[in-house]
C-alpha cells in the first residue's frame, strides 16, 4: 500500500516519498488508518518493524500547526530511543511550516530543555524520569495535549520507569489519544492499556509460520554504521555465483549500487522508480551474468526468479516474517542450494527472533569474513587468473621482454614476477590480512537472548513481567550471575529518602547511558544504596554520575569499600516490598 493511498497530507506523503520509501509496512497499513481516525491503538512491534512512522505520520496529520503547546508527547525508555524518534518527526514533518519537535532526556543540561521548552514544541519526545521531572518543576505543561504515545512500553516496564509512565498518563488530559507500543505485552503493560486506552484495537503483525528449507542462513550483528563495510566484506569472503542485496528504501538501492559499482563491481539497482522496461532489462543482464549484484527493495524485487543468485543479504531488516521469506526465496532457485544474510543491530534482535520463530529455522549467528580469509580470496583468484592467461594467450611478445628485462635489470625471474605482480595487484592489494580489523562488535543488550514469548529468557535482572498486582521495582531484586567484571559501588541515595530500585536504574542507565542488563544487584540501606556495575566505566562517566540527583541527594558514586558508616546497619535486610513510601519527586540534576 502507497502512502498516498493512506489519506495523509500531502506535505508528509511528499517528506516520506523524499525519503525513499516506497510503500507502508505492514504495521503502518494496518495503524495509520486507525489513529488518522482518532482512535487509541495498541500495537504489537518490534524495532525495524517501522512502528515509529506508523504513530508519527498520522499525529502529525492531526496536529494544529497554529497551536505551539505540546500537542504530542512520546514517552520512550531510553535517550538513544528518544533521539531517534525526534529525528524521525523532525525528517517526516520537514514540509510542516513551522513544526517544532524536542527531545527531553536525562544526562542534558536543564537550562538549554528550559529554553527550548520556553520556545514552544508541538511535540515533545521524551524518557519518563526526565519528563516527570518537567512537569513536576511546571516546566511542561500537558493541558493542550492531543496525543500520548507509549513507545517500546515493555522495555520502560523492564528499566522500572513503569510508575512514572503511569503518573504521566494520569497528568495527560481526559480525551487524549493513546497509542502505545511494545514488543511483548506482558501482564503490566496490558493493564495499562486497559487502563487509559478508549476501544483499542490491538494490532499485531501476522508472523506466518512459513518453512524455508535449502537455504542456510545466518545473520551478523552489527551497528548501523557498520553495514557497508560489513556488505563489502561479504562480497569478497562468501562464495555465490550471482547476489541480490535488500535494503528499504530506493534512495539506499541507489546509493548502495554506486558504492559497490565504485568498488569495482558489476552491480545495478532495482526499485519502483524504474519503469518495466528498465527493470526486465536489468533483470536480463543478470542472467546474462553481465551484472552480478542487484541492491533492491522488496516490492521491485517481488517475483525476481534469476536461478544464478545463490546469495541473499538483507542489509536492512525486513519488516515481518513474510518479508523476509519473500527474499530469501529468490535464492535456491530451481532445486540449487542458496545462502541468506541477514545484518540484525543490537535494538532489532527481537525481530529477528520473531522471524527465526515465524520460519521456524534458526539463523545462526556468523563472524566476518576476516582479513586472513579476504587475503586468501584475492590471492586464489589472482592465481586462477594467471593460470587461465597461461592457457589461453600467446605471451611470446612479453617472455621476450622478460628475457630482455632479467638481464638489464640485473635481476632473477623470481624478483621481475615478483615487481609486475606488485604493480598488478595496486587496485585491489592482495597483502591485506592485518587491514580487515575484527568487526567491532556491538555489546549494548548483544547478549540478551529475548526469544519471543519465552519468559525464561529475559533477563533475570529484570524488574517487570510479573504477574499484575506484584509491583516489581519494590520487591527485592532477584540474586543473578554477572558476566565481566563488576564493582560494587555506593551511592549516596537511601530508603530514608524514599529511593527504589526503579530510580537507580532509570537514572544510571539514562544519565550514565549504560543499558539497565548491565546494572546488577542493588541493595538499599537506610542512608545510602549499593549497585554493582561493570568495573570498566570510563571515568567521565563514574564523574558525570557523581553529580546526578536521584531524590533530591546528589549520588556522589564512589567504590563500595563495605565500611559501615557511623549509625548505619550494614547487614541490614534488603528493600522490603512495598517498604518506601513515595516521596515528591524532584529533579535529578
Ligand atoms: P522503526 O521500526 O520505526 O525503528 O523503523 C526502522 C527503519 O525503517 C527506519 O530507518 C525507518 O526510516 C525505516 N522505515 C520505516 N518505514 C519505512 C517504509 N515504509 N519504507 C522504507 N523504510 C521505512
Amino acid at each position: 500500500m502507497s502512502f498516498s493511498q493512506l489519506m495523509l497530507p500531502e506535505p508528509l506523503v511528499r517528506a516520506v516519498t523524499e525519503l525513499g520509501y516506497e510503500t507502508a509496512s505492514p504495521i503502518q497499513a494496518a495503524a495509520i488508518p486507525k489513529l488518522l481516525a482518532g482512535e487509541d491503538v495498541l500495537g504489537q512491534a518490534q524495532t525495524g518493524t517501522g512502528k515509529t512512522a506508523a504513530f508519527a505520520l498520522p499525529l502529525l496529520a492531526r496536529l494544529d500547526p497554529a497551536q505551539n503547546d505540546p500537542q504530542i508527547l512520546v514517552l520512550a525508555p531510553t535517550r538513544e530511543l528518544a533521539i531517534q524518534v525526534a529525528e524521525a518527526f523532525q525528517a517526516y514533518a520537514r514540509y510542516m511550516p513551522a513544526f517544532h519537535v524536542l527531545p527531553l532526556y536525562g544526562g542534558q543540561s536543564y537550562t538549554n530543555q528550559l529554553k527550548s521548552l520556553k520556545r514552544g514544541s508541538q511535540v515533545i519526545v521524551g524518557t519518563p524520569g526526565r519528563i516527570l521531572d518537567h512537569l513536576d518543576r511546571g516546566t511542561l505543561k500537558l493541558d493542550k495535549l492531543r496525543a500520548i504515545v507509549l513507545d517500546e512500553a515493555d522495555e520502560m516496564l523492564r528499566m522500572g520507569f513503569i510508575d512514572d509512565v503511569q503518573t504521566i498518563m494520569d497528568a495527560t488530559p481526559a480525551g487524549r489519544q493513546v497509542a502505545m507500543f511494545s514488543a511483548t505485552m506482558p501482564a503490566p503493560i496490558r493493564a495499562i492499556a486497559q487502563k487509559h486506552l478508549t476501544n483499542a484495537e490491538e494490532i499485531k503483525i501476522a508472523s506466518k509460520t512459513s518453512t524455508v528449507e535449502r537455504i542456510e542462513q545466518r545473520f551478523v550483528l552489527l551497528d548501523a554504521n557498520q553495514k557497508l563495510d560489513a556488505l563489502t566484506r561479504v562480497l569478497e569472503g562468501e562464495e555465490y555465483d550471482a547476489s541480490i542485496v535488500f535494503v528499504r528504501t530506493k534512495s539506499a538501492t541507489e546509493e548502495i549500487a554506486e558504492k559497490l559499482g565504485a568498488r569495482g563491481y558489476a552491480v545495478a539497482c532495482l526499485n519502483g522508480d524504474m519503469n518495466q522496461a528498465h527493470r526486465e532489462q536489468t533483470i536480463r543482464r543478470m542472467k546474462a551474468s553481465q551484472l552480478d549484484i542487484i541492491v533492491a527493495t522488496d516490492v521491485a524485487a517481488r517475483g525476481l526468479d534469476v536461478e544464478r543468485i545463490s546469495l541473499v543479504v538483507n542489509y536492512d531488516i525486513p519488516y515481518d516474517s513474510e518479508a523476509y521469506v519473500h527474499r530469501i526465496g529468490r535464492t535456491g532457485r530451481a532445486g540449487r542450494e542458496g545462502k541468506a544474510i541477514l545484518f540484525v543491530s543490537p535494538r532489532e534482535r527481537r525481530l529477528l527472533r520473531t522471524i527465526e520463530y515465524a520460519t521456524k529455522q534458526p539463523i545462526e549467528q556468523m563472524n566476518l569474513p576476516t582479513g586472513q580469509v579476504i587475503e586468501q580470496k584475492r590471492i586464489e583468484s589472482f592465481r586462477a587468473q594467471l593460470a587461465q592467461t597461461i592457457e589461453t594467450q600467446n605471451l611470446s611478445f612479453f617472455t621476450d621482454l622478460i628475457n630482455d628485462w632479467r638481464d638489464k635489470l640485473e635481476t632473477s625471474d623470481a624478483e621481475l614476477a615478483a615487481a609486475l605482480l606488485y604493480l598488478a595487484q595496486k587496485d585491489q592489494p592482495l597483502n591485506v590480512a592485518n587491514k580487515f580489523p575484527e568487526l567491532r562488535q556491538p555489546h549494548a543488550r548483544a547478549e540478551r537472548n529475548d526469544r519471543p514469548g519465552d519468559r525464561r529468557d529475559r533477563p533475570e535482572r529484570s524488574f517487570g513481567d510479573r504477574p499484575s498486582g506484584d509491583r516489581p521495582e519494590r520487591g527485592p531484586r532477584q540474586r543473578r550471575e554477572l558476566q565481566g567484571d563488576y564493582n560494587t559501588y555506593r551511592i549516596e541515595v537511601g530508603k530514608e529518602h524514599g529511593v527504589r530500585a526503579g530510580d537507580i536504574v532509570g537514572a544510571i542507565a539514562n544519565e550514565a547511558n549504560i543499558d539497565s542488563q548491565f546494572i546488577g544487584n542493588i541493595k538499599l540501606f537506610d542512608h545510602f544504596s549499593t549497585v554493582e556495575l561493570p568495573a570498566n566505566i570510563p571515568n567521565e562517566i563514574f564523574q558525570h554520575l557523581k553529580k546526578v540527583y536521584v531524590r533530591k541527594q546528589k549520588l556522589n558514586i564512589t567504590v563500595d569499600t563495605g565500611a559501615a558508616p557511623a549509625g548505619e546497619r550494614r547487614s541490614g535486610p534488603g528493600p522490603r516490598p512495598g517498604a518506601a513510601p513515595r516521596a515528591p519527586r524532584k529533579p535529578r540534576e
